[in-house]
């Protein structure tokens, strides 16, 4: 139905994707049956996204209809063929390619209005999989039965056209401007946690960092505009933070367990963005839990995704960059392997954690804490999944409809902690 060429780019996307597999370890293909997050506490109740996508605007879904969370996808795109042109015009293209996926995708989103109007269940779910379709992507989740649109469907749409159209890693110039930034910041944001007399304080500074470094999200429209802008000051961020009580608060419940609780073992910490995101937000917020002695597996994507971080890039760019530093806690863990890298084998900005590299389900197996970060990953989906272990997820609202569904303020913060059902 689309125009979904193999053109240059595809092709190096493949070669990348082959490499890329045997470099995390990652065993994805479209053979591969999934696998499950181990400590999911029903893996058969299961279901990814938090938000249902409807035709009537009722007053349980906040008003917001099947149309309106379109119109998020259709606003965030133009950051996305900004991005293509950019890649393509810096490899002597003219932008065509990066206009034709703007157009694909576009046709798709107003095919999606169409048949959300006609009901026409049969006809959405052919078309957004075939969309999706990409010799490029894991294909994780490509059997996941059809449980109507939603988040997680357009966003396969989405990357799939993306690198249909020769676009595998499009946003890697900004990913690399922002580690680099961020890893200048880093040793003043440890300096600040360091300098708070006790654990409680420390715990509230790391969970703050995360929500300030979270909002560097070129997935978001709003949050896009503001990097475009310039913005983006940690430290600042940090200090105008939206005050407690925040619209999901779990943080009291955290920080009793934290301080009351015996030291975790094994954390799993799926994490989103590059930049401030992972690098002063989600490391300090790890360095907290190998000071506690427990173990920290950093579950990232198996191939680029937005502005996510992957797992290579972390292997590769930041943890090397992360023992030069000589961090008294940070250096030996890695060197140690108490701090390590996992690629999850996602290549979405959300996550289902039906379908996940064996490599981090087998790391999960004897974890007895996971950490879900980021809007797509922990509060698009899984906002509400159960675990058999101790759950957290945090993020910060970057779209108004979620702030709207949440009862909170764009900005606003998520930290929604559930302890592990007593046995
Ligand atoms: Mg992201």
């Amino acid at each position: 139905m689309w125009d979904l060429r193999v053109d240059r780019g595809t092709r190096r996307a493949r070669r990348r994707w082959t490499t890329l597999r045997a470099a995390c370890g990652c065993v994805a293909s479209r053979a591969m049956s999934p696998s499950a997050f181990p400590s999911l506490a029903d893996a058969s109740a299961y279901a990814p996204t938090t938000f249902a996508w409807t035709r009537e605007a009722t007053r349980a879904n906040g008003g917001i209809t099947t149309d309106r969370w379109l119109d998020v996808f259709a606003k965030s795109t133009v950051e996305f063929v900004n991005r293509a042109r950019e890649s393509e015009e810096a490899s002597g293209g003219d932008g065509s390619r990066a206009r034709a996926f703007g157009d694909a995708f576009a046709r798709v989103v107003e095919a999606c209005r169409g048949l959300t109007c006609e009901g026409d269940e049969d006809a959405l779910e052919r078309t957004t999989r075939e969309a999706a379709r990409s010799e490029a992507s894991t294909s994780y989740g490509d059997d996941a039965p059809w449980t109507g649109l939603n988040c997680l469907e357009m966003c396969r749409v989405r990357d799939g056209l993306l690198r249909s159209y020769g676009f595998y890693d499009c946003f890697a110039r900004v990913k690399r401007e922002e580690n680099r930034a961020a890893l200048k910041t880093l040793p003043s944001v440890l300096a600040d946690v360091d300098a708070k007399g006790d654990d409680a304080e420390r715990l509230m500074n790391v969970v703050r960092g995360c929500f300030a470094g979270n909002i560097f999200d070129l997935g978001a429209a709003e949050s896009a505009a503001l990097f475009g802008n310039g913005g983006g000051d940690f430290a600042s961020t940090k200090d105008t933070l939206k005050k407690r009580p925040w619209c999901v608060d779990d943080f009291d419940a955290l920080k009793t367990r934290w301080l009351d609780g015996k030291p975790h073992a094994k954390a799993i910490m799926f994490v989103d963005n590059s930049g401030a995101d992972v690098i002063l937000g989600m490391i300090p917020f790890a360095r907290e839990l190998l000071r506690r002695g427990t173990q920290v597996v950093l579950a990232a994507n198996s191939v680029p995704s937005i502005n996510d971080i992957t797992a290579e890039e972390l292997v590769e760019h930041i943890l090397p960059a992360l023992v030069d530093l000589g961090d008294t806690i940070l250096s030996p863990a890695i060197a140690d392997g108490r701090l390590r890298v996992v690629a999850s084998g996602s290549d979405m900005p959300v996550i289902d954690l039906r379908y996940l590299s064996e490599e981090i389900v087998n790391e999960a197996k004897d974890a007895d804490f996971v950490i879900l970060e980021g809007m797509g990953r922990g509060i698009e989906t899984n906002l509400f999944a159960k675990f058999s272990i101790d759950a957290m997820k945090i993020a910060m609202i970057k779209h108004k409809e979620v702030a709207t569904l949440l009862d909170g303020e764009l900005y606003d913060c998520v930290v929604k902690f559930d302890p592990a059902p007593r046995r």
